[in-house]
């Protein structure tokens, strides 16, 4: 093909691309790395510098090594956590695998914090099963101190430079290639160098985390653009229930560094301005530990009737001092320098201030459980799209519905990381050869790097990227929060319309190409605006509370006209809508039927 003999675009030939190198992608590149694929993990950062690394609490199991359980349990505290939106085949298969997945984990080397007995330690996590152990409450997150996420990360890293994995690092992905027949590879960019790359590839995965750069007040890392939902809106497929987005009840207050749920679960608990644990009247069984749309709700309430802490009376206090500093040095260290650093307190003597935090994308790329990537067509049949996968936060499965029960992430990645391998390998059996490409395919992922540097017509040099993002920010956080009704999220879809409009008119200062990281923060808002839209618009149309979905004008679950996923996609006319039904049937057990949450 003419353009290969060009300098512009580098071609590589790999049986298969990954695109992200957090646990997710890295899981699934050691399946296939371990069966001997040609297999690529194309990455915009250092792999272990992904948003894995920052996973605190730990990663749930049903092992029963601290109070007795059974995977049967976990799944049903799952569906009743995702507010019954879970697909429950999903749900099932995630819950089943879960106690062989850590054990793995553990072989492969991720130093889990040990009990007494020498068996994995465990804690408790919020929503899980009251029915077990002492005081009523399971203990199913395995942890490796409050670390859990770095020690994953690093062993995964580690296992695939043995397995002989081939990384791009400093890599972004730009464009995926699509024709009739499915997803043929990606264009990317490399950041370093400034040059094109070209990978073809006989399956591609999506692996690049979530979208919490979406709003101001995040936990997320900086990376955490959404670029593989939005690689899918712009190959015209739809992102799935986007409009639930997980606020976290304790990121630091004013910053938003996250506070792990396992301060709860060691004991630490929630205060109001009046000294009261006000938990206990939100869920007088669970309390603190209830599940996380329960609590992030709770707060709001506190505040907003002026019960808030502070001379503003704006914020929460977690309280753990109580637990002694020698329990939070060896269970929570990472906490006790979190709090020092971003809000100068030291919690083995006072309480850090917290405020709810977006933290989670329970929405994504829509695929069935083995991780393929799944569209309706025009007669409403799901179908899966050929050769196009997508696994881990960036991916809808869904077994996290309306709402994630803290721990069950770590297990996602995990879980469909492998799942999503093993039927890669079936689907490279069946396809021997890297079919034709169309001799055009790269241009549309050059044309999107090429528009920034070279300063397109209709660029206006006074519109900046920064001031446009932190408009969609603003307008996220102010009227898709953690409470919302039609008269303010109406106007947030509208403001979100006109400011992702003035993108096209944005221009950037550095036209360099050698690491212009100017560039790539355009690249990733224009991904970012993306998934924004997609959320607020499903916000606004779904007239129902459901899971994180909070609406003072629809206080109530609506399983009648709204137990279904949200599809939305962008077209010319801009967000367009669709539905489809809850996966209700399981795999082998019988469905779990919707009941009234109570925590
Ligand atoms: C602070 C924090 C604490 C958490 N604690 C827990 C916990 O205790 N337990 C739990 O279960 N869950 C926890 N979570 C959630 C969990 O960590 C994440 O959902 C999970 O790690 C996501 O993994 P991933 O592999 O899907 O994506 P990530 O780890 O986010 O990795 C994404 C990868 O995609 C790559 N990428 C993205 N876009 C592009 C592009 N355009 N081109 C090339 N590469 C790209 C990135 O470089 C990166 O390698 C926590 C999350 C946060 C933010």
């Amino acid at each position: 093909m003419a353009y290969l003999s060009t300098d512009k675009v580098e071609h590589h030939f790999h049986d298969v691309v990954i695109i992200g190198a957090g646990g997710a992608g890295l899981r699934c590149a050691l399946q296939l790395a371990d069966a001997n694929c040609r297999v690529a993990v194309v990455s915009k950062v250092l792999p272990t510098r992904s948003h894995t690394v920052a996973a605190q609490g730990g990663m749930n199991a049903a092992l029963g090594n601290v109070s007795s359980d059974h995977w049967h349990w976990h799944m049903y505290d799952t569906v009743k956590g995702s507010d019954y939106l879970g697909d429950q085949d999903a749900i099932e298969y995630m819950c089943r695998a879960a106690p062989r997945m850590v054990r793995e984990l553990e072989h492969q080397g991720v130093p889990f914090s040990r009990l007494d007995n020498g068996t994995i330690y465990q804690r408790p996590f919020g929503g899980q099963s009251r029915e077990f152990g002492e005081g009523g409450q399971a203990s199913r997150t395995c942890a490796a101190a409050d670390r859990t996420g770095h020690a994953i990360l690093h062993t995964m890293y580690q296992q695939n430079l043995r397995a002989g994995t081939h990384f791009y690092d400093e890599f972004f992905a730009l464009d995926l290639m699509m024709d009739d027949n499915g997803c043929q590879g990606v264009m990317a960019w490399d950041i370093a160098e400034g040059r094109y790359h070209l990978f073809q590839a006989k399956a591609v995965i999506l692996a690049t985390g979530g979208a919490g750069r979406i709003f101001q007040m995040t936990t997320n890392a900086h990376i955490c653009t959404g670029d593989g939902g939005a690689l899918v809106l712009d190959a015209g497929l739809p992102v799935e229930d986007m409009e639930f987005f997980q606020f976290h009840p304790t990121g630091i207050a004013g910053v938003g560094p996250l506070i792990t749920e396992a301060v709860r679960g060691e004991g630490g608990y929630l205060l109001n301005g009046e000294g009261e644990r006000f938990m206990e009247r939100y869920a007088p069984t669970a309390k603190d530990l209830a599940s996380r749309d329960v609590v992030s709700r709770a707060i709001a309430v506190e505040i907003r009737e002026g019960r808030g802490c502070g001379p503003n009376k704006d914020h929460i206090l977690l309280k753990l001092d109580h637990l002694g500093a020698e329990l939070i040095m060896k269970r929570l260290p990472n906490i006790h320098e979190l709090a020092l650093r971003f809000a100068d307190v030291d919690c083995t003597k006072e309480p850090i201030p917290v405020l709810p935090t977006a933290h989670y994308t329970m929405g994504g790329v829509p695929t069935n459980r083995f991780g393929e990537v799944v569209y309706a067509d025009g007669d409403e049949k799901e179908r899966v799209m050929e050769s196009l996968y997508a696994i881990g936060e960036a991916a809808c499965a869904s077994v996290h519905g309306a709402n994630r029960l803290g721990g069950n992430s770590l297990l996602e990645i995990i879980v469909f990381g492998r799942a999503c391998g093993d039927q890669v390998l079936k689907h490279l059996g069946e396809k021997q050869y890297h079919p034709k490409l169309d001799p055009d395919c790269w241009k549309s992922g050059v044309a999107r790097v090429e528009r920034w540097l070279s300063g397109a017509p209709e660029q206006d040099d006074s519109v900046r990227i920064s001031g446009i993002r932190d408009e969609m920010e603003r307008i996220m956080q102010e009227h898709c929060s953690v409470y919302r009704n039609e008269a303010v999220m109406a106007e947030g879809v509208e403001h979100l319309e006109r400011t992702a409009a003035s993108l096209s008119s944005a221009s950037i200062k550095d036209r360099g190409r050698v690491f212009n990281t100017e560039l790539v923060e355009a690249l990733e808002l224009e991904n970012l605006m993306g998934l924004a839209r997609a959320a607020a618009s499903g916000a606004l149309a779904r007239t129902e509370s459901r899971g994180a979905h909070a609406r003072d004008d629809y206080p109530e679950r609506d399983d009648e006209q709204w137990m279904k996923h949200t599809l939305a996609s962008i077209g010319e006319n801009g967000v367009k809508l669709d539905y489809k039904p809850v996966r209700t049937v399981p795999m082998s057990v019988d469905s779990f039927p919707p009941k009234k949450r109570v925590y």
